[in-house]
């Protein structure tokens, strides 16, 4: 390749730096959207912290602390899977409300799709195996 080559000089420039990685991404969305937000509610509070969003974001994908920048990035993908898994449970909540119910597990907490039956019902958690009694009064 030619060293008088941007994409070169910048390949050069960027080794041992982190780079670009999905909370990056997330970054520069919360950035466009506080933006947005600003325009319709003029503050200096909203521009302060899209500055600094936009100045965290790029100075990860410069940063040498490649261990540090990758388990903020390991974090931040543990929480939006949570926030996804829980979205899509309270989707199907809502889409199989009709015919089942959601409980939680008394001892391990996870949340049990039951079949709509009205009244007293002994359950067996799947997972821990802990029996307990449900009440589905509607
Ligand atoms: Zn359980």
């Amino acid at each position: 390749m030619n060293p008088n080559n941007w994409k070169y000089k910048l390949t050069v420039w960027m080794q041992g730096r982190y780079g670009i990685d999905p909370l990056y991404k997330a970054l520069l969305i919360a950035y466009a959207a506080i933006v947005v937000l600003n325009l319709f509610f003029p503050s200096t509070l909203l521009w302060a912290l899209s500055t600094a969003t936009l100045v965290f974001a790029v100075y990860r994908v410069f940063s040498r602390q490649i261990a540090r920048r990758a388990e903020e990035n390991r974090r931040y993908l543990l929480a939006r899977d949570s926030v996804k898994k829980k979205a899509l449970l309270l989707v199907n909540r809502a889409r199989s409300y009709k015919t089942h119910r959601y409980r939680q597990c008394p001892n391990c907490h996870t949340t049990l799709r039951l079949k709509k039956q009205i009244g007293t019902v002994t359950v067996n958690c799947p997972k821990c195996h802990t029996t307990f009694q449900v009440t589905i009064r509607h």
